[in-house]
């Protein structure tokens, strides 16, 4: 359970004249749950899209389970990725965005069929029956012919879970998956999250929800201003934080 399914090491990402993310290393462990707080524009999406080659680091690299990601350095060369190349790896990294972005006119069991059938070349039958099985998984079964305009927020973010897991990802990612939800919804996303990390996903979870944090994180990151300010165990990190600007973020959200 100890092997390294993500490494991110020295990663540099800038916007025009915007240095967004300043030399980033992050290391997350197979079957491990890791949060990434940090106040707004630190660099957590931007992080979480270049993890699912969304975005092209400008200097360091990224591996997952070994696959290196998007630009290395080496002899001072700089290699990208072929486009086939990075759509292959794309498929087994899972992504959760904050908005849902389920396919609207499609639905829920067509939404879970859709990456598997076409991308994996799965047969239809078993793409179904995958899917089925992951409705089921978030409490969703009577919902495989809803579109995702006939359902809830909190619904549709866990078709949006299902969708993730129907390429069987190594890692998912969630990119603030509750910040989008109505109060009373947070908590049924959260669950399925939870049920997740008992059962030994990998996931990057950039998120406000402390309560979670604490109680599922393995590791939890604080990010600010393009880099890792410190990362640790959830009791070291927010109850014993080491660096000012991780004290003055918890104050703020806490
Ligand atoms: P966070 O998710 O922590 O709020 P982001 O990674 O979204 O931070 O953004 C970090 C900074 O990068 C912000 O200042 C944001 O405006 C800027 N940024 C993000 N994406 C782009 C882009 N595609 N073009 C220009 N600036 C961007
Ligand atoms: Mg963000």
């Amino acid at each position: 359970m100890s092997d390294v399914m993500v490494e991110v090491r020295g990663v540099h990402k800038s916007f025009g004249a915007l240095e967004v993310l300043r030399g980033v290393d992050l290391e997350v462990r197979a079957g491990e749950v890791t949060v990434i707080l940090g106040p707004s524009g630190s660099g957590k999406s931007t992080l979480l899209r270049t993890v699912n080659h969304l975005e092209k680091v400008d200097r360091g690299w990224i591996s997952v389970d070994g696959d290196l990601i998007g630009y290395r350095s080496s002899r001072g060369k700089l290699h990208e990725l072929k486009e086939k190349e990075v759509l292959r790896q794309r498929t087994r990294i899972g992504f959760v965005f904050q908005n849902f972005n389920l396919f609207p006119h499609l639905t829920v069991l067509d939404n879970l069929v859709e990456a598997p059938v076409s991308v994996l070349r799965r047969p239809r039958r078993e793409a179904e029956a995958t899917a089925r099985r992951l409705l089921e998984r978030v409490g969703l079964s009577d919902k495989a012919g809803a579109y995702p305009l006939q359902l809830s927020g909190g619904q549709q973010q866990r078709v949006a879970i299902a969708r993730a897991l129907a390429v069987e990802p190594k890692v998912l990612l969630f990119d603030e998956p509750t910040s989008a939800l109505d109060p009373e919804l947070v908590g049924e996303v959260l669950d399925v999250i939870k049920d997740l990390a008992r059962a030994g996903t990998t996931m990057i979870v950039v998120t406000h929800e402390i309560g979670f944090a604490r109680e599922v994180a393995d590791t939890v990151v604080f990010m600010d201003g393009g880099a890792v300010v410190e990362q640790g165990p959830p009791a070291a990190v927010l109850d014993d934080p080491q660096h000012a600007r991780t004290r003055a973020f918890l104050a703020k959200v806490l």
